[in-house]
C-alpha cells in the first residue's frame, strides 16, 4: 500500500478499533504526513448503521460558522460570482441558510437526503456551466481518494473553500478527530499535506492553519496572512473586545459554556457502554 495522496512510502502508526469491532491500522505518509487508515472495507456498514453521525453533535454551530466564514470570502474574493455549489451538503442546511442570506448555492450529496435545499440541488440545474465557488464542509477526511475526488471537484469549480482539522503536532493517537467509534474518517491532512496536493494539482493553497482551507486555480491578489484577515476580520476582534470592556462585563462573565464537547463525550460514553 502507498500514499494516496503522492504514492509514497507508508509506515504504520498504530491500530485503532473501529465500530467497536475491527482492529484497523493507522499508516502515515512518509513525505507528505497523510495518515490514511488501511483499506475501509467498513463503510458499507458505517453508511447504513443508523447511529450515523450521532457523536456529530457539532453540526449546527458548524453551519452557523461556515455560513459567516462563506460569506466574508465570497464577499472579498467573489464579490460578483453568481454560483455556487456546497458539496457534500448533507441535509441542505447551509445551501438554505445562505441562500436566506442571497447567495445563490446549490447542494450535492450522493448519500445524504436533501430536506432543507429542495429544488436547489445540482440535479435541478439543467445547463451545466461552472460553478464560481465550492464549498465543502467536513468531506474531505471522508474521501478514499482525495486526488480522484479532488479533481472532481475541481471540474465543479475553480476554487474550493473547504474544512478539514489539521493534525495536531503531539499525542496524535489521542486526536479526537478518528471518531473510530463511527468509523466515517478515514483521511487525515497535515499542511504538508494539501501543500502536496494543491502542488499536484496545480492550484494555489491559502489556510488558516487549523481547519479553513482554500484551494484555487485562479489567481487572486492574497496572500496567506489576508486570508487570514479576510477569514477573521481585526475589526470584529477589535470591537468585540471593546463592547466587552464597556458594557458586557457583567454579563459576558456569566455568559454559558457550549455544552458541544460535554454532549460529545457524554455520547461517546453511552455508545462505548452499550457495545461492550
Ligand atoms: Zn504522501
Ligand atoms: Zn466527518
Amino acid at each position: 500500500m502507498k500514499c494516496n495522496v503522492c504514492n509514497s512510502k507508508l509506515i504504520f502508526i498504530f491500530t485503532k478499533k473501529v465500530l467497536y469491532k475491527y482492529d484497523v491500522d493507522y499508516f502515515q505518509c512518509s513525505n507528505c504526513q497523510f495518515i490514511q487508515t488501511q483499506s475501509p472495507y467498513w463503510l458499507k456498514e458505517t453508511y447504513k448503521n443508523n447511529t450515523l453521525g450521532v457523536l456529530d453533535v457539532g453540526a449546527v454551530n458548524r453551519n452557523v460558522l461556515m455560513v459567516e466564514i462563506s460569506e466574508r470570502i465570497i464577499n472579498a474574493l467573489f464579490p460578483s460570482a453568481s454560483k455556487f455549489l456546497d458539496f457534500g451538503g448533507g441535509t441542505g442546511l447551509f445551501v438554505r441558510m445562505m441562500r436566506d442570506k442571497g447567495y445563490n448555492f446549490y447542494r450535492q450529496d450522493k448519500y445524504s437526503e436533501n430536506i432543507f435545499a429542495k429544488y436547489f440541488d445540482i440535479n435541478d440545474l439543467k445547463d451545466f456551466t461552472k460553478f464560481d465557488l465550492l464549498t465543502a464542509f467536513e468531506v474531505f477526511e471522508h474521501f478514499e481518494n482525495p486526488i480522484d475526488e479532488i479533481n472532481n471537484m475541481l471540474l465543479l469549480s475553480d476554487s474550493l473553500l473547504f474544512s478539514t482539522e489539521l493534525q495536531p503536532e503531539n499525542n496524535i493517537e489521542d486526536w479526537w478527530y478518528f471518531v473510530a467509534e463511527e468509523g466515517e474518517h478515514i483521511s487525515f491532512y497535515s499542511i504538508e499535506t494539501l501543500r502536496e496536493i494543491s502542488n499536484r494539482l496545480n492550484c494555489f493553497f491559502f489556510t488558516d492553519g487549523s481547519s479553513i482551507h482554500f484551494l484555487t486555480k485562479r489567481r487572486f491578489p492574497i496572500d496567506n496572512k489576508k486570508f487570514k484577515r479576510i477569514l477573521f476580520p481585526l475589526r470584529i476582534v477589535v470591537y468585540r473586545k471593546l463592547i466587552e470592556k464597556l458594557f458586557l462585563c457583567k454579563h459576558r462573565r456569566q455568559k454559558r459554556q457550549s455544552l458541544i464537547k460535554k454532549d460529545f463525550n457524554y455520547i461517546k460514553s453511552k455508545l462505548n457502554s452499550s457495545n461492550q
